[in-house]
C-alpha cells in the first residue's frame, strides 16, 4: 500500500497541519480547503487525507467519497452568497492533463458568466 504521508507533498503537509490552509470541511477520509490561487472566487479543493497521486493509485471507496464530498460542496456553493451561474468539478490526472500537485484532488470551481476561465 502507498504510504499515507509523502515527504515534500504540500497537500500531505496541509492534511497533517504542518502547512496553513483555509479549511472549509473535514471528515475521516477527506479535507476541503480554498485554492491558494483560485481560478474563480470560491475555488475549493477536495483532497483525500491519504496520499495518492492519481486515479491509478486512488482506491475506489475513497474515489466515491471524494466525489460525494465534491457534490455536497457544489450544492453548498450554489446555496451560498457567491451567486455563481455554474460549477466545474474537475480532476487533472497526470502532468499532461495539467496536474501540478501530485496528490489527488477534485477541483470545485464556481463559474460566473464571462469569468474567462479556461481549463
Ligand atoms: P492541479 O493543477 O494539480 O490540478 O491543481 C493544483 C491546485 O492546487 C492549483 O489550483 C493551485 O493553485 C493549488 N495549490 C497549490 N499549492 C497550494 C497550497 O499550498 N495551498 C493551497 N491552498 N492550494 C495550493
Ligand atoms: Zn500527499
Amino acid at each position: 500500500a502507498p504510504e499515507a504521508v509523502r515527504d515534500g507533498c504540500i497537500f500531505c503537509a496541509i492534511v497533517a497541519q504542518r502547512a496553513e490552509a483555509s479549511m472549509v470541511y473535514e471528515d475521516d477520509i477527506t479535507v476541503v480547503f480554498m485554492d491558494i490561487n483560485p481560478a474563480t472566487p470560491g475555488h475549493l479543493l477536495v483532497v483525500p487525507r491519504r496520499h495518492a497521486v492519481g486515479l491509478e493509485d486512488l482506491d475506489g471507496e475513497t474515489s466515491v467519497h471524494v466525489w460525494s464530498v465534491g457534490h455536497q460542496m457544489a450544492r453548498a456553493v450554489r446555496r451560498s452568497g457567491l451567486r455563481c451561474d455554474g460549477i466545474n468539478l474537475f480532476v487533472a490526472d497526470g502532468t499532461v492533463a495539467f496536474q501540478e500537485v501530485l496528490h489527488f484532488h477534485l477541483h470545485v470551481i464556481p463559474r460566473f458568466a464571462g469569468d474567462g476561465f479556461v481549463i
